[in-house]
């Protein structure tokens, strides 16, 4: 992987303002990928490709990352920033919605990554259960959203998605087939390791 090409790719995220992985948040992902040795990565919400190329390092010999993104530009600039890096063999970019590609889908996976539109996190939590492998992790960034998630006070904007968000932290943590750990880096990161599946 070119390390040169990943820094200015992550550079230009930063300038243009894209909401990519943050990089304590990253560490601990990292540590996470490290120890499963991924075959099969699912990811919601690709942006420009950032964290799918950071995360491809660790993928098993042969193993894939399938992201999913509806905004066309940044479809375009992942596509770009995949290659420049030099890992076009390991992700596969799925394009559109993800509430309808998802549905599509039927695949197993060894670790899901959730982040995308706030809002459907619930959903999403819903088809990774259906497509985790026993063992497996689903992983949700910005679960704390700035800490709205904690506070009373939620401007009508981010009352949706803080509703959705406490939604899905109650769902992992009263399911007894998942062990849930909520980390306050970055964002705020759910780490949910399956038992059961
Ligand atoms: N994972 C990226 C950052 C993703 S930012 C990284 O860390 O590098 C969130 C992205 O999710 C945005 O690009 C947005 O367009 C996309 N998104 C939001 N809701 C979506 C949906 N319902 N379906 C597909 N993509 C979605
Ligand atoms: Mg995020």
């Amino acid at each position: 992987m070119n390390k040169e090409e990943l820094e200015k790719i992550k550079q230009k995220a930063l300038d243009e303002h894209i909401p990519i992985i943050m990089d304590d948040t990253l560490e601990v992902v990292d540590k996470i990928l490290k120890e499963i040795k991924p075959k099969k990565i699912l990811e919601i919400g690709t942006a420009v490709g950032y964290s799918a190329i950071c995360f491809s390092e660790y993928l098993q010999e042969g193993g894939k990352i399938d992201t999913i993104e509806r905004d066309e530009e940044r479809i375009e600039e992942a596509k770009v920033n995949i290659k420049k890096v030099g890992v076009e063999d390991k992700i596969n970019i799925y394009t559109g919605d993800a509430v309808e590609i998802l549905p599509t889908l039927n695949e197993k996976y060894d670790v899901v990554f959730i982040d995308a539109a706030k809002g459907k996190y619930p959903f999403f939590l819903n088809q990774a259960l259906r497509m985790i492998n026993k063992n497996g992790v689903i992983l949700a960034d910005n679960i704390l959203y700035k800490g709205y998630v904690m506070s009373d006070y939620n401007k009508h904007k981010q009352r949706t998605a803080v509703r959705n968000l406490r939604e899905y932290i109650k769902e992992v943590t009263e399911n007894p087939n998942i062990q849930t750990e909520i980390l306050e880096v970055g964002d705020g990161l759910a780490i949910s390791k399956i038992k059961i599946s």
